[in-house]
């Protein structure tokens, strides 16, 4: 292994760019460290399904900028001009994208290193990244145990010291369930902070980049990177960029009002465990200085079941452009065009998102659209003012991000429900477009990490950061990294 003096895997991008200010190393030395530690782990791991070569990363990346020699894994359903996007599915199997996506242009020119493609649930629809088409990504803190989903390939590689930061897409939870499982940060935006130009469509109205670090200032700095306007996306909003690092001291707004969710940390299911560690935290805010109330969101027992609708629907929607003309694979031998078709979906779709193209079909379809489609959006819009007005009270939202710590392979085979309730307190911020942000909150018993989520409203990205910093900071909980990885 290539080694460098002193340098932990699990520096922050903040310590690298001190030791390159002072020359201990040089990008190109972390680059080969980081590379070589890949090859070391990643057979193991499974977070990457490629890795460019030195050379390759060095000519996409400009050779200054805040983001200089922080080496990142991107997830396979955001392009990367020249390098294959598959979403982890059959069907693209060999789409090569034609050009970045708008934040991986922001990365390479603020001096990132782009090391590779990261695997995640094929098209981002998964809990556990085990619908990948092309491999397994395990749990840096327990190989039995799921890395969660769909980001799980950026959060592991995050998780076990391989990059610094990974960017992943949510849609309902896919960046912040795995940061909890996997003990890091990580960061849904506000709808339409961060350009969707380039990130391979699941539900357009829901489909965000989020970002996954070890550090809440780490993700800060990202962030304040990739986020703002951009024409090629016409639903991302006027903000321009800002530097959310800047608020980042370690204390918390005198007299902040944080709302408990109550019936989301006191949920059939959640494990005590976690339910303690929350509970604990809090008391931690209420010493900082904040103002702890409990609250009742009945709308959030009903999240899932709206996010369920309407990502199917999209979803059903947004692959119908993947028919073997236009991109990836194209089934051999079809006598004619409606066979090709057919026989294109049916080999290069798996099971998982074929049953989600056809519920997506089934709620939008003449008969069943009221029902389901129409009133999945109605509950959306009461979903968006219960939000607005907790927030009239409440500066933040606390709950859990997952209900329990990382589960086995194959856990819920014979129970697919169990699995889609994984997502029952991360998607409602989906739902609503706000932000929120998943931070560690301490380990259970049998060593696996615990995460909690702050959720915040329209655009209050500094407001979490600050806080989830501040809470960080009195903790060690970002400190631990899994043993098999040091
Ligand atoms: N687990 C959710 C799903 O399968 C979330 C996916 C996501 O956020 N991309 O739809």
């Amino acid at each position: 292994m290539n080694f460098i003096p002193e340098v932990s895997p699990f520096i922050s991008i903040a310590e690298l760019q001190k030791c390159y200010e002072h020359k201990k190393f040089s990008p190109t030395e972390f680059l080969e460290f980081t590379l070589d530690r890949f090859r070391k782990f990643d057979t193991t791991l499974g977070s990457a399904l490629e890795i460019f070569t030195a050379e390759f990363i060095h000519s996409k990346s400009e050779t200054h900028g805040p983001l200089y020699g922080a080496p990142g894994l991107i997830k396979d359903n955001i392009c990367q001009e020249g390098r294959i996007a598959s979403c982890a599915s059959k069907i693209l199997a060999n789409y090569q994208a034609p050009y970045d996506a708008t934040a991986v242009n922001r990365l390479k020119k603020a001096g990132a290193l782009l090391v590779g493609r990261a695997n995640c649930d094929e098209f981002a629809m998964g809990s556990s990244t085990e619908t990948s088409a092309f491999q397994k990504t395990v749990n840096p803190w327990d190989s039995t145990k799921v890395p969660g989903g769909s980001s799980g390939g950026s959060i592991a590689a995050v998780a076990a010291g391989l990059v610094p930061w990974a960017l992943g897409t949510e849609t309902g939870g896919s960046v912040r369930q795995p940061a909890a499982l996997c003990g890091i940060v990580g960061l849904k935006p506000t709808y339409g902070l961060i350009s969707r130009y380039g990130v391979v469509a699941y539900a357009s109205s829901m489909d965000q980049i989020g970002v996954a670090t070890r550090t809440v200032y780490d993700n800060a700095l990202v962030v304040s990177i990739i986020a703002g306007n951009d024409s090629s996306d016409a639903t991302t909003l006027s903000v321009g960029s800002q530097d959310y690092t800047a608020g980042l001291d370690g204390k918390i707004p005198l007299g902040l009002r944080v709302g408990v969710i109550k019936n989301a940390l006191y949920a059939p299911g959640v494990d005590l465990q976690l339910v303690t560690a929350i509970q604990t935290s809090l008391k931690q805010l209420e010493k900082m200085g904040a103002v702890i109330q409990e609250v009742d969101m009945p709308i959030m027992d009903y999240s899932a079941a709206i996010y369920f609708i309407l990502s199917r629907a999209e979803a059903a929607s947004n692959l119908a452009r993947f028919d073997g003309v236009r991109y990836g694979i194209r089934a051999k031998n079809a006598q004619n065009l409606a066979q090709m078709y057919t026989e294109t979906r049916s080999q290069g779709f798996g099971a998982e998102v074929k049953a989600r193209i056809m519920i997506g079909n089934f709620v939008l379809s003449v008969g069943h659209a009221d029902e389901f489609y129409h009133n999945a959006r109605k509950a959306q819009k009461v979903m968006c003012q219960n939000f607005k007005d907790a927030f009239q009270k409440f500066d933040l939202l606390v709950a859990p991000t997952a209900p329990s710590t990382a589960f086995a392979f194959n856990a819920f085979e014979h129970d697919k429900l169990q699995l889609d309730l994984q997502d029952y307190f991360t998607c409602a911020a989906n739902i609503a477009g706000i932000p929120a942000i998943s931070v560690p909150c301490g380990f259970a018993d049998n060593g696996l990490p615990l995460g909690m989520q702050f959720m915040g409203s329209h655009l209050s990205e500094s407001l979490l950061f600050k806080v989830a910093h501040a809470y960080e900071q009195k903790n060690v909980w970002h400190t631990m990294h899994p043993p098999a990885y040091q």
